[in-house]
């Protein structure tokens, strides 16, 4: 009963703490770094760290019964995988034998059923907090749990009971809860959270756009198919009114350049054209000039 009750007051503190956090990584474009993270200010005035101080692994706050973030990163030390269907296998933290320190507040989140924050490494340092992710299982042989990176993926134990078409639906969602906001975050950092064609610097206006879109084979989601765009320009580049060519120069549509109307179209958009685009500094996040070509003769022939 106590236990129950205390589990309760855990998952509603979780929600506020998540909340607060995603709030505050919606205003930063979507990545936050791991110093604020160590020192972070909940609405109530007191002051959280809410990821392991090496930013990776499982984070157990003493303060709380169960495991409250996971870190996953490419370059981490386990072998994490995540599956087809939105399941994500996690190892033991730790070496098999040793006492089970870290994992057993990861056994009590199982237990509970409380929900987690997952943190997704996309730089050094930057971290894109998703929430809520749940200990769906626990596998002690293999030493491995398995969260669910959805709450609606919360009753599929396994991959082997999900059906084709849950497991394609479950794969979308994924895509778009997860996958799509590490995007974003990527790009925002690469970009300097600045839009491209008009260094406009304000995030809540800015999207990251893609270069060939993501139901296409060649959409990957990955910072060379990005552009951090404004509203105004991606939307103008999504209809072709706006073009980028390969050597990275904005390019208007013939017709808006003869058009007359008010500042927006004069400033906005017509004395774009012939601008240089503004890439990332660093070379490998700089937009491929291969997709780049294949988007702008779309635009040609608009
Ligand atoms: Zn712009």
């Amino acid at each position: 009963m106590v236990a129950a009750q205390e589990a309760r007051a855990e998952r509603l503190l979780r929600e506020v703490i998540a909340a607060t956090l995603l709030a505050r990584a919606e205003e930063l474009g979507g990545a936050i770094h791991l110093e604020e993270l160590g020192d972070f200010p909940l609405p109530d005035g007191t002051r959280w760290r809410l990821i392991d101080p090496g930013g990776g692994g499982i984070w157990n706050p003493s303060a709380l019964t169960a495991t409250l973030a996971i870190t996953t990163s490419p370059d981490g030390p386990y072998n994490d995988r995540e599956e087809e269907g939105g399941l994500l296998h996690y190892a033991y933290q730790g070496k098999a034998g040793s006492s089970d320190g870290k994992n057993t507040k990861m056994v009590r989140a199982f237990e509970f059923g409380l929900p987690l924050i997952r943190y997704t490494k996309v730089m050094p340092n930057w971290y894109v907090p998703t929430f809520p992710v749940y200990v769906v299982g626990n596998n002690p042989i293999v030493r491995e749990f398995t969260l669910a990176l959805d709450e609606s993926i919360r009753a599929i134990p396994s991959e082997s009971t999900m059906s084709a078409v849950e497991k394609a639906y479950a794969t979308r969602l994924v895509r778009q809860r997860v996958h799509q906001p590490a995007f974003r975050a990527r790009v925002m950092l690469a970009y300097e959270r600045r839009c491209a064609i008009c260094v406009l610097k304000h995030v809540e206006l800015l999207d990251a756009a893609h270069i060939i879109e993501d139901a296409n084979d060649w959409g990957d989601p990955v910072v060379t198919n990005g552009l951090s765009l404004c509203k105004i320009h991606h939307a103008a580049y999504d209809r072709q009114l706006l073009g980028i060519s390969p050597d990275y120069v904005v390019r208007v549509n013939r017709r808006l350049l003869r058009e007359v109307d008010g500042p927006m179209l004069k400033h906005g958009l017509q004395e774009m054209d012939g601008r240089t685009l503004h890439v990332p500094v660093k070379g490998s996040d700089q937009p491929d000039r291969d997709r780049l070509d294949q988007r702008f003769q779309g635009f040609l022939s608009a």
